[in-house]
């Protein structure tokens, strides 16, 4: 049960239909205050023009209306643009648009997480239309995050607060209002500061919202959900979803001892809980689960680890995106040289993986991966970004 009631922005088709006919409403009028919400991307009701005079009333009493607000956009050498959003109570979260580097179909995309959706994509392009950049959004669940990884930062802060469907959603209407002239919204993936999966009703409620076809309708397999391994919740995702949604889990080591000195979440659900989850994902055929490795110099970069975790995901359809970490100012770990990574990347390929590194994208606005940190508790994160 929730304690709140749902923001307007968060409401479903269902629920408008709901609400608005107990009002005395006409029944049309749910669907289009939802594709005013969520198809247009108007949080404004006095904008929403064909909609009654008492009914616009109604809705900005109910508190519809911006809910994140673009405090900063800092547009890296790369394309890639992170917008540091203010929500309602203060808090600050950040959201990354990452456009793909070059024209759909190239090599150069595989670092994009739902590449594999993409490829699949190019088969469907329509003949002589114009070519458009693809972008990727990566989107924050909560104000830091309570899982500790000793990497980063979003866990180094600690967690503020969980974000509310609304604020998760929020972000894309945003998002997809800022892209560029010739852009095109294609792939969102939930890997910005926090664990999607310890803000679970939010987070699914945030995909139905996106993927409903009355409203962005971003198809299920260009949603990417990424999480360091919450087992119980796996398995919720995969049956709510029909495991129409892509995963992505941060593994980062093969061996519990490894693993749980990153990541203390390993110690509540250790490999082999996490590894059957994977198992029982209900995966549509010729979908793979995305392993996410980062590779932190003389932690979890020995070609051993690369070896074990080879026979570790022996028969779960996987491709593995290695990623050199970000170095972060709360820690010295750091990432490992160059021949490192391509040893541990030859071991994988070798071993028959469609295996990655990952390029950092958006590293002089801090964009990349774990840098995306608690600003208000970071003075010299805000300097940068001034
Ligand atoms: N909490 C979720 C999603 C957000 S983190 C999760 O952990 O999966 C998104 C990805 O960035 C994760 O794979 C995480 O391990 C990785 N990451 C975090 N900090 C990083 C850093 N400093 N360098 C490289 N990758 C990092
Ligand atoms: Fe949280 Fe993911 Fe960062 Fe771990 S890597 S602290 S789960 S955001």
């Amino acid at each position: 049960m929730r304690s709140t009631p749902l923001h307007p922005v968060a409401r479903l088709p269902e629920e408008w239909s709901a609400s608005l006919a107990a009002r005395g409403e006409r029944s049309f009028t749910a669907k289009q205050v939802f594709h005013w919400i969520h198809r247009r991307g108007v949080l404004d009701p006095a904008a929403m023009t064909n909609l009654p005079a008492r009914l616009r009333e109604h809705l900005a009493a109910e508190g519809l209306g911006e809910v994140v607000t673009p405090e900063r956009v800092h547009r890296s050498e790369d394309g890639t643009r992170k917008l540091l959003l203010r929500l309602r109570d203060g808090a600050t979260i950040e959201t990354v648009l990452l456009p793909s580097v070059s024209g759909p179909g190239s090599q150069a995309q595989l670092d994009a997480d739902a590449a594999a959706a993409d490829e699949e994509d190019d088969d469907e392009a329509e003949v002589g239309a114009a070519p458009r950049t693809r972008v990727t959004q990566c989107i924050s669940t909560q104000v830091g995050c309570a899982m500790g990884c000793s990497f980063c930062a979003s866990g180094v802060a600690g967690l503020k607060r969980h974000l509310g469907p609304e604020e998760i959603a929020g972000q894309v209407l945003l998002g997809r209002a800022m892209l560029d002239e010739g852009e095109e919204l294609r792939n969102v993936v939930y890997m910005g500061m926090g664990e999607p999966l310890h803000n679970y009703e939010a987070t699914a409620r945030s995909l139905r919202l996106l993927t409903h076809p009355e409203g962005i309708h971003l198809s299920t397999r260009r949603v990417t959900v990424s999480t360091s391994g919450l087992v119980p919740e796996i398995a919720r995702l995969g049956a709510d979803f029909g495991g129409q949604i892509a995963l992505a889990i941060s593994l980062h080591a093969s061996d519990d001892a490894t693993r749980s000195a990153l990541m203390p979440i390993n110690r509540k659900y250790p490999l082999d809980e996490l590894l059957a989850a994977l198992r029982a994902y209900p995966l549509p055929r010729r979908r793979r689960i995305t392993i996410e490795y980062t590779l932190v110099a003389g932690q979890n970069d020995d070609p051993a680890e690369a070896r074990r975790l080879a026979k570790l995901l022996r028969g779960i359809p996987v491709k593995i995106n290695l990623i050199p970490m970000n170095p972060i100012e709360a820690s010295t770990l750091g990432p490992p040289g160059a021949d490192r990574v391509a040893a541990f990347q030859a071991v994988l390929t070798q071993a028959g993986y469609s295996c990655f590194v990952r390029r950092r994208r958006g590293d002089d606005v801090s964009a990349a991966c774990g840098q995306l940190v608690l600003l208000g508790a970071r003075p010299k994160v805000r300097r940068a970004l001034g």
